[in-house]
């Protein structure tokens, strides 16, 4: 048997009849953007995380821009994140006009490292935005310690992170509540929950949500289903500038679907990442993240460290597998190595350059069959034995 005839791409989304027979119900019912389904879908949103309130947007990247911006996020202010993550983390930041302060992460988690938090901080500092790295919770107990003793707000970027949960005091608590002041999601395809494109943000501050859904839709004080319900003749105004991050009812009869099969897609990723969790234990210098004991990861990706134990570097391993048909992804990016943030400045990122240069993302999506996968697992061990070539 060939083995480099099986191709198993990166990531592929879990939809089927029933999201298409969803947004098919959505297209046909005479309101299609931003009404019954997204309202309830923001709902069963709310109830899956445990939020008091869930506002649908059009992406993740508007939700972090609507929630920084209703925090009073500002040209001049600072905003402490870290660069490595998905640039549309910074780039939310700069849509604000404010500064993004980067901090490094902590090479176990690839997520901010608190320790590091306090020294970031300065007269300037407006608002702190943590990120849920490829749905590995970050370690928002201690971040909001910190937070709360310079009063600071912090919005969780939780793009990647629906169904992944904390534990605090005594219970599980699913990411989303939220613990922080607001958090955002994204549905993007590569994401564990998709609507095409779409976004979500949670918060338990009615004020906060009342802003969000003014914001969304052009700041118009009277919405458009008010006044399609009104047996009156309404006349809307617009009170300060808004903009149009609204979700589609097609996007949220889709989204819908997705949340009904989520704790099962969750389970099929656990049980993916489980199976490559015994695998790597037995291949010296590749390394997969290690969640402490109060996370629990939604298995989004699966990121592996290779470390210089293993007998090729990451590029080299990456090639190996390609030309064996495994795709693979590189590490998170980090947005201070872009051009884009060229003139940003920042302190030293160590573990941020050395993630995103040493850590491969393998293969790992709800329909991933089991046979594919232990292609991908006999592909590494070959490749470790040192195989070299592709026969
Ligand atoms: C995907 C992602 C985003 C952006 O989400 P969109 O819905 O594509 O705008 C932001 N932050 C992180 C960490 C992400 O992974």
């Amino acid at each position: 048997m060939s083995l480099q005839i099986r191709k198993v791409p990166i990531a592929r989304p879990s939809l089927d009849e029933a999201e298409a027979e969803a947004a098919r119900r959505a297209i046909l019912s005479g309101w299609i953007t931003q009404g019954p389904e997204v309202a309830a879908f923001e709902a069963e949103f709310a109830a899956y995380v445990g939020a008091p309130h869930a506002c649908a947007v059009s992406n993740c990247t508007t939700a972090l821009h609507l929630a920084l911006h209703c925090l009073g996020v500002k040209p001049g202010d600072e905003v402490i994140t870290v660069s490595h993550s998905y640039i549309a983390t910074a780039n939310a930041i700069l849509h604000c006009g404010a500064t993004p302060v980067f901090v490094d992460i902590d090479p176990a988690s690839y997520n901010l490292d608190p320790s590091l938090l306090e020294a970031a901080i300065t007269p300037r500092t407006r608002a702190i935005l943590p990120v849920h790295q490829v749905g590995l919770p970050c370690d928002l107990p201690a971040i909001l310690e910190i937070a709360n003793r310079h009063q600071l707000p912090v919005v969780e970027d939780a793009a990647c992170a629906i169904g992944s949960a904390l534990h605090v005091g005594e219970q599980w608590q699913k990411i989303g509540r939220p613990h922080g002041l607001v958090a955002c999601f994204s549905f993007h395809p590569r994401k564990v929950l998709t609507t095409g494109d779409g976004g979500m943000l949670t918060t338990a501050d009615p004020e906060l949500d009342r802003r969000f859904r003014l914001l969304r839709q052009h700041a118009m004080s009277i919405p458009d289903t008010v006044r399609h319900d009104a047996n009156q003749v309404l006349f809307e105004s617009y009170p300060e500038v808004g903009y149009n991050y609204r979700m589609t009812d097609i996007q949220a009869a889709v989204g819908r679907v997705q949340l009904s099969k989520l704790t099962a897609m969750l389970e099929r990723r656990t049980r993916l990442a489980n199976r490559y969790q015994a695998a790597l234990a037995h291949l010296p210098g590749l390394q997969p993240p290690t969640a402490g004991r109060h996370q629990q990861p939604n298995h989004q990706s699966f990121p592996v460290w290779v470390t210089p134990e293993f007998p090729l570097g990451r590029d080299a391993l990456m090639q190996a597998l390609l030309e064996r048909g495994v795709s693979t992804r590189r590490g998170i990016m980090n947005a201070h190595q872009e051009p884009a943030y060229a003139k940003c400045g920042h302190g030293p990122l160590p573990h941020s350059e050395a993630a995103r240069d040493q850590v491969v993302l393998l293969p790992l999506f709800d329909g991933l069959d089991l046979t594919d996968q232990d292609h991908v697992i006999a592909c590494l061990m070959e490749i470790a034995a040192g195989a070299g070539g592709t026969s």
